[in-house]
């Protein structure tokens, strides 16, 4: 059966289109980026049975029973990666108001929020984030676990997410949530509950405490940061034996370390103690580089975060004003030096830093600093999939991958803004919603009602 687009439309309204386990559909489109070759392919063709990909290639034969969607002239890829959000916070507008709001709004009222949050992302065709810090000022919760866990059982529509939980860091440093406030404001110093550590026994008493606690993965604030009010952006803020520590422990229990890093010497300290990855990397020089690309550590660059940043600077106190213009000033020449040497990059945006469903802007901002667009759609799905340690599943379109697919229009190695209008999100082999998409923001975009109810 060949359904148009239209017809789908009325389907998918009718609610006929649930789902069965075994559903055999077929997708075809005039491209497709297989998410590791340099090419794309023509005239591509993907068979999904159920939740996974049983084929993809270029002018394949398509199945008896199969249901056809012919998605036309567009370029069909595996569902973008983040390796850099935060699903449960929104500092997208006014710095004084979010930092008051903060105080204002229940922890139960900012997770709804953040299933908000979570669909925008998901339909913007990122089907998988790593969630890299969610914290809630005097509070125990651990929304961004809550969240993953709502997803993964189908209760809410939302990307397949690694969490961090709080974070871990130093006293007074970027992630002390205490910082900048009054003194005692909270009633007590933070502590490892709030995954702030001091030395190394501490620091591996945090990782144990967040992983006992669902992370995934572990996120440490190794340097100062742009949005924290008591610290300088660049200087180190743990010290080599507490990163070493860190990456022992969190290794030992088989999770990843991402680090959020803007200064060279604390790169260099982090490097050397065996992170995963740099994230943001700003002030990295070209011998810290040389490091990482011995050791194979990955970048995760946020050029959004800072982008955002510097083009509403007035909603910023002058403090952080004069730590995004450092950062920015040093980034864009750090980012040229690691696309010219090869250094590993993974995508990743700091969304939440800017509002959600933006996260693929930063496609344009890679490619506009030197990245090939090839590279750049690399960096979101099969480089994020090896960072993240997801790549037996996902992370490109091959036999056996599980079915999370999506669709851009035209050819995003001729015009990477396509990446921006997303057309068609399908993940784990249910179709999330499909429509045309402008530049102005998105038209005519059917959610499936298949995946609009809990399943258990
Ligand atoms: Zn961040």
């Amino acid at each position: 059966m060949k359904i148009t687009f239209r017809v789908l439309v009325i389907l998918l309204c009718l609610g006929i289109a649930a789902q069965a386990a075994d559903q055999l559909i077929a997708l075809k489109a005039a491209r497709m980026f297989d998410g590791k070759s340099n090419a794309l392919v023509q005239n591509a063709v993907v068979i999904v049975r159920g939740d996974k990909i049983v084929d993809a290639g270029s002018n394949l034969p398509v199945p008896s029973g199969a249901q056809v969607i012919d998605l036309g002239d567009a370029t069909l890829a595996p569902g973008f990666m983040d390796a850099h959000t935060h699903l449960t916070a929104d500092f997208s507008g006014n710095y004084n108001e979010r930092r008051l709001q903060q105080l204002d709004l229940n922890v139960s009222e900012q997770a709804i929020r953040a299933t908000a949050f979570a669909r925008a992302t998901v339909e913007a065709g990122f089907t998988t984030v790593r969630d890299l810090g969610s914290r809630f000022i005097a509070s125990q919760e651990f929304v961004d676990v809550a969240l993953r866990k709502s997803i993964n059982r189908g209760v809410l529509v939302g990307p397949r997410m690694l969490v961090a939980t709080k974070g871990i860091g130093a006293t007074g440093g970027h992630f002390d949530p205490s910082g900048g406030f009054r003194d005692f404001l909270f009633g007590r110093e933070p502590d490892y509950t709030d995954g702030i550590a001091n030395g190394p026994d501490e620091i591996r008493k945090a990782v144990r405490f967040e992983v006992k606690n669902g992370a995934d993965v572990i996120k440490a604030a190794v340097s100062g940061g742009v949005l924290s009010l008591g610290d300088e952006v660049d200087t180190p803020q743990l010290t080599p034996a507490e990163m070493t520590a860190l990456v022992d422990e969190s290794h030992r229990l088989r999770k990843k370390v991402a680090v959020h890093c803007h200064g060279d010497q604390a790169a260099r300290e982090a490097i050397e103690a065996g992170v995963d990855s740099i994230e943001h990397g700003s002030f990295m020089k070209p011998e810290t580089l040389t490091m990482m690309k011995k050791k194979g550590t990955f970048l995760t660059p946020t050029l959004m975060a800072s982008e955002w940043i510097m083009g509403k600077l007035d909603n910023y106190p002058p403090a952080l004003q004069a730590k995004a213009k450092a950062a920015t000033a040093a980034r864009s020449e750090m980012f040229r030096n690691a696309i010219k040497m090869g250094i590993k990059i993974s995508f990743g945006t700091d969304a939440a830093v800017f509002p959600h469903g933006q996260n693929a802007k930063e496609f344009k901002l890679m490619v506009d600093l030197g990245m090939s667009a090839i590279d750049a759609l690399k960096s979101a799905t099969g480089n994020d999939a090896e960072l993240l340690g997801i790549g037996q599943k996902v992370g490109t379109l091959e036999k056996g991958k599980l079915a999370d697919i999506i669709a851009m229009p035209g050819d995003p190695t001729s015009d990477i803004t396509a990446t921006e209008r997303v057309s068609f999100v399908m993940k784990e082999g249910k179709i999330i919603g499909q429509g045309p998409r402008t530049r102005q923001g998105t038209v005519e975009w059917t959610r499936s009602p298949a995946v609009a109810a809990p399943v258990d």
